[in-house]
C-alpha cells in the first residue's frame, strides 16, 4: 500500500451521523498513512478543555446543530498547518456544508470522497446504542458490537447520542450536509475527483473491505 501513502492529496469520509465514519476512518488511516482529522473529535476535545471555542461550540453540539462554519474553518486551517498533514489527510465529518467544502477546495487538494450510505431508519438505533471506551477510543454497540465484560464498567455514552439529539442531527444532515453529495458528484464530472459510495449496513469488516477495494485503485 506504499503507493497510497505517497499521494499528497486528501480523502473525505462522508455520511450521516452514525454511519460508522469514525470506526472506518481509523482503518483507512492505517491503510493509507493519512492522519484522521475529525472535526467532531477536535470540538469534543475543546469542550473538555473548556476553551472559549469549546464553550461556544458546546451549545450547538448539545442541541444537534452544526457548529458555525467560521469556527470549523478556523480549526481545520490550523490543523492543516501541522507537518503530518503535508502528505494529505483523511477528513472525517468535514466538510458538512457547501461553504466548508468551498473553503476546503481553496486550501487542500481532495482526490477522493467516500460516501457511506445508511438509511435513516437504521441511524437512531445505531447511535442510541453506541458506547465508547474512553481509554482506547474503541466504539461498541449494546446490540451490534457488545464490549467484553471486563471493559463494560468504563464505557461511556456521548452526550449527544440520545434520541432527541439524533433526530436533530439527522435533520441537520439532510438540510445542510446531504446537498454536498450532489456538489461533489458534479465536481467529479469536471475534475479528477473520485466519488465512491459504499453500503454502510454490513459488518465493520464488510464495510472496511468495500472501502479497501476502492483504495487499491486510489
Ligand atoms: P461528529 O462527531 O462528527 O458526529 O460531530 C459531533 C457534533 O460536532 C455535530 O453534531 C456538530 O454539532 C459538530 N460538528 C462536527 N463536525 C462539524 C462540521 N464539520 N461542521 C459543523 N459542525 C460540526
Amino acid at each position: 500500500m506504499s503507493a497510497i501513502s505517497s499521494q499528497a492529496s486528501s480523502i473525505i469520509l462522508f455520511g450521516p451521523p452514525g454511519a460508522g465514519k469514525g470506526t472506518q476512518a481509523v482503518r483507512i488511516s492505517q491503510t493509507t498513512g493519512k492522519p484522521q482529522i475529525s472535526t467532531g473529535d477536535m470540538l469534543r476535545e475543546a469542550v473538555r478543555a473548556g476553551t472559549d471555542l469549546g464553550n461556544e461550540a458546546k451549545g450547538y453540539m448539545d442541541r444537534g446543530l452544526l457548529v458555525p462554519d467560521s469556527i470549523i474553518i478556523g480549526l481545520i486551517s490550523e490543523r492543516l498547518k501541522r507537518s503530518d498533514a503535508s502528505g494529505g489527510v483523511l477528513f472525517d465529518g468535514f466538510p458538512r456544508t457547501i461553504a466548508q467544502a468551498e473553503e476546503l477546495s481553496s486550501i487542500a487538494e481532495v482526490s477522493m470522497v467516500i460516501m457511506i450510505q445508511v438509511p435513516d431508519e437504521d441511524i437512531v438505533e445505531r447511535i442510541v446504542g453506541r458506547r465508547m471506551d474512553p481509554e482506547t477510543g474503541d466504539i461498541y454497540h449494546i446490540k451490534f458490537r457488545p464490549a467484553p465484560s471486563e471493559i463494560l464498567p468504563r464505557l461511556i455514552q456521548r452526550k449527544d447520542d440520545n434520541e432527541e439529539t439524533v433526530r436533530s442531527r439527522l435533520n441537520a444532515y439532510h438540510q445542510q450536509t446531504k446537498p454536498l453529495s450532489d456538489w461533489y458528484h458534479k465536481l467529479s464530472e469536471k475534475t479528477n475527483l473520485r466519488v465512491i459510495s459504499v453500503d454502510g449496513r454490513g459488518s465493520i469488516d464488510e464495510v472496511a473491505e468495500s472501502i479497501n477495494l476502492e483504495l487499491e485503485v486510489f
